[in-house]
Order: C-alpha cells, then sequence, then structure tokens
C-alpha cells in the first residue's frame, strides 16, 4: 500500500487552484513577472520525510520568510538580551514597510516589520571581508540541505525601487538603532531577501524548528531550543503582517510570510508546511497560500490552541501482585508532562504509609519531560518518607541521564514476575 498524504496534499492544491483572487506584487517590479498559475505545497515531517505535491520544483524568492531565520542566526550567535537591546517582540499592527519606531522604547517593534528585520540583518555578525547576506545564505542553505543561490535579477529590480526600505534604514540610522552605513546594511537586507527556495527547502527549513532546532535527518543541532521557542513566538504573534489575529485564530500554526507568495508554517513537534501561490492580498499574504493552510490546519486538527487529552490516559492500569501482596505496580503510558505528572502524583498520594514495594513502570511512556521527571522523582522521595520502597522501571531508557540525576533506573529485561522474584529473594 502507499501512504494516503501525497494524494491528500493533491486533493487540496486541487481545491484551492481556481481561486484567481489577490494580485502579484509589483512594487519590486521583477515580481510583477511571475507566473500568477504556479501552486505547490510540501510538508516536512519531524523525522525528515517530505511529501510535497504541485509546483513543488519552481524557485521563488524567500523574502520577508527570511526574517525568522535572520532572527534565528542573531540569536543563536549573540544571545537574546543583546536582539531584545535592538529590537522588541510586540505586534505593530502596522503595514510590513511602516517607517516607524516604538514611541516609547525607540526599537523597531518586532523582526517581521521591515524596520526589525533591517536592523536584525546588522546584527549578524561578520568577518572582516564577509557579506552578510552571504553568511545567512549559508546558514539557510545547511537548513535546507541543499546549497541554495540568489536571484541577483530579483535583487537588482528591488535595489531600483528600494525608496522606502532605504529611508527605513536611514531613520534607523539616524535615531542611532544603526551603527553602520544604512546603504550596505539594507543593500544587504534586500539581498538577503532574494535568496530562491522551492516549497521542499522551506518545508524541510521548518521541520528543523518543528524539531526544536535540530536538522531531522543528519541530527546534527543547528539551533538551540531556546532560540527556536523564540522565533516561533514572534512568528506566532507577528509572522504574518497585520493580519496575524485572522491567523492565529483561523490557522493557529506560527508562520512567515513573503510577497513572492511563499508562506511557511512550523508546528512545533509535528511538521513543517510550506505553500508558494504569487498572488498575494492586500496584507502581503498569498491567498491561496492562506485557503490551503486553513484546510490543512481544520483537516489535520494542526491548531496550536486545540491541544490534545493525553493527560486523562498517563496510568494504563494499577495491580497489586497477587504472590507478593506488598508489591503495587504502576503501569503508566503515553507522555509524562505536568498535567499528566501531576493526575500520577495525586494517585500515589491515596498510597496508605506503609512498606509495600511500589514499582513505577515507564516501559509503555514515549516521552518524559523536564518537569515530568522532577514530579516523578519528587513523589518517589515522598513515598520513601512514608516507609515504602520505590523503584522506577525504565528499560527503554526513556529517562535521560540528566533526568536521573543520581537516581537508580531499574531495568526489567525478562518477566516482571521474575525481576520480582529475584529482588525479593
Ligand atoms: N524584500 C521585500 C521588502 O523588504 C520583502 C517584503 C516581504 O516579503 O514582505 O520590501
Amino acid at each position: 500500500m502507499q501512504t494516503p498524504v501525497p494524494d491528500y496534499l493533491t486533493h487540496v492544491l486541487s481545491q484551492c487552484a481556481a481561486n484567481s483572487q489577490g494580485a502579484l506584487a509589483d512594487y519590486i517590479p521583477e515580481l510583477a513577472q511571475a507566473n500568477s498559475k504556479h501552486l505547490a505545497l510540501a510538508l516536512s515531517t519531524v523525522d525528515g520525510t517530505i511529501y510535497a505535491s504541485g509546483d513543488d520544483t519552481v524557485e521563488f524568492t524567500i523574502q520577508s520568510m527570511s526574517k525568522p531565520f535572520a532572527y534565528a542566526l542573531a540569536l543563536q550567535e549573540l544571545g537574546l538580551n543583546a536582539v531584545l537591546d535592538k529590537v522588541d517582540v510586540e505586534p505593530s499592527g502596522e503595514a510590513f514597510n511602516q517607517i516607524s519606531l516604538d514611541p516609547v522604547t525607540k526599537r523597531p517593534k518586532n523582526p517581521m516589520i521591515n524596520s526589525g528585520a533591517i536592523t536584525t540583518h546588522a546584527l549578524i555578525p561578520i568577518q572582516q571581508g564577509e557579506q552578510r547576506a552571504e553568511k545567512l545564505r549559508q546558514f539557510l542553505s545547511r537548513l535546507a540541505g541543499r546549497e541554495l543561490c540568489f536571484d541577483l535579477k530579483v535583487y537588482e529590480s528591488e535595489i531600483q525601487s528600494a525608496f522606502r526600505n532605504l529611508s527605513i534604514g536611514y531613520m534607523l540610522r539616524t535615531v542611532g538603532v544603526l551603527a553602520q552605513d544604512p546603504l550596505e546594511i539594507v543593500y544587504g537586507y534586500i539581498k538577503q531577501c532574494a535568496i530562491l527556495v522551492t516549497v521542499k527547502d522551506l518545508a524541510r527549513m521548518s521541520s528543523v524548528l518543528a524539531n526544536g532546532g535540530i536538522e531531522p535527518l543528519t541530527g546534527e543541532r543547528l539551533l538551540d531550543g531556546a532560540v527556536v521557542r523564540q522565533v516561533l513566538s514572534v512568528m506566532l504573534s507577528c509572522g504574518m503582517y497585520d493580519s496575524a489575529g485572522d491567523w492565529l485564530s483561523s490557522v493557529g500554526i506560527p508562520a512567515k510570510s513573503g510577497v513572492a507568495g511563499g508562506i511557511f508554517g512550523v508546528l512545533p513537534g509535528q511538521v513543517g508546511i510550506a505553500v508558494f501561490s504569487p498572488k498575494i492580498d492586500t496584507h502581503g499574504n498569498s491567498v491561496r497560500g492562506v485557503k490551503i493552510f486553513e484546510r490543512l490546519s481544520n483537516d489535520m486538527g494542526l491548531h496550536l490552541m486545540q491541544g490534545t487529552p493525553s493527560a486523562q490516559t498517563i496510568l494504563q492500569s494499577r495491580y497489586v501482585l497477587e504472590q507478593y501482596q506488598d508489591v503495587i505496580v504502576y503501569e503508566l503510558r503515553g507522555v509524562l508532562q505536568f498535567t499528566e505528572s501531576e493526575m500520577l502524583l495525586r494517585r500515589l498520594q491515596n498510597e496508605p504509609a506503609g512498606n509495600s514495594t511500589i514499582l513505577l513502570d515507564l516501559t509503555n511512556l514515549t516521552l518524559v519531560h523536564n518537569v515530568g521527571a522532577r514530579m516523578l522523582f519528587e513523589g518517589v522521595k515522598r513515598l520513601h518518607a512514608d516507609g515504602h520502597t520505590v523503584k522506577v522501571v525504565d528499560s527503554e531508557n526513556i529517562l535521560s541521564e540528566a533526568q536521573l540525576k543520581g537516581h537508580k533506573r531499574e531495568v526489567v529485561n525478562e518477566a516482571l514476575e521474575k525481576y520480582l522474584a529475584k529482588f525479593h529473594s
């Protein structure tokens, strides 16, 4: 059998294909030449499988979708505070190319509008003779898993009509947010926007973010988890130009769009998704791209606010082993986060003080978050204080060494009964 996922993606594309609303971005003359029929969709899982459909080999310029990645690179190299000193994280509610600064902080409101993105571009540290746009191209190539190029025609074309971005650059220089020559920085920023990608590249880049900064195929950590969290938070509140609120309620996935018609979205721990269709709406978002995301989010239950009811399922069973009256087994399953740990500890608190042996069997857990491990061992400590002997059975090594810190992992490779027989003899 073949997985139905590619057929589903093709079906979604065909349903949205007839929509001809929107217009090509023409303030960058070269973008007005785009083929408005192009339509593509790609989805990457966090283990690196990519499904794609439509014009998935067509390259287009990344434009504003470079902004979250430039922000990630600046955060990774300089740390959060140094970046926050220069660019805020508040939604602006204004057009992406508004010539404005926060009236109180005198900083750009966020890194997803042009004033913030130009400032972020300037923050990317370079060696003598290096170019920031080139450094970013190399970084994006690592995320995409292939060598990406600049579209120099689009770059030159935007340079010819960059008056607005140049005004923003000079304003930033005037108030001291930029220390460098605004011309060099704005040209560099425009070049960063002219990196060519396909939807497959974008899906793969998004999957690194979905995977907490680790490249799914190589296992290499490309970004710190804290950097990814910051980038996704800003994408969620500011990523879709001045329609971020609409997007959050109807799609509910951190995303970023660009005026060439691309949109990429990241669902943490699950998928990276990218679409491409060149006609954009008055906010600057691809019209068919938005429709496709709305459809995927609904069909696939991807909205962030639609939590999973995992907490009900943490305790698979609790039983007393007949031949050892004083041995109580708690079999756990699923994911151990705060809610599940709280539920488990509430069950454990019903155990009367005494000298039972309590086995906490983690064999069927799929993931233990740090808070889950901390709460689990706090429970162990308290059961000990009540007089019980407690064993944490972790035959599948679900707990990391850091989570174990000083506690003992019981490994049961044989039947639990046999293990207990040894343990009681
Ligand atoms: N290079 C474009 C600009 O700065 C990017 C705009 C966008 O994609 O939103 O105007």
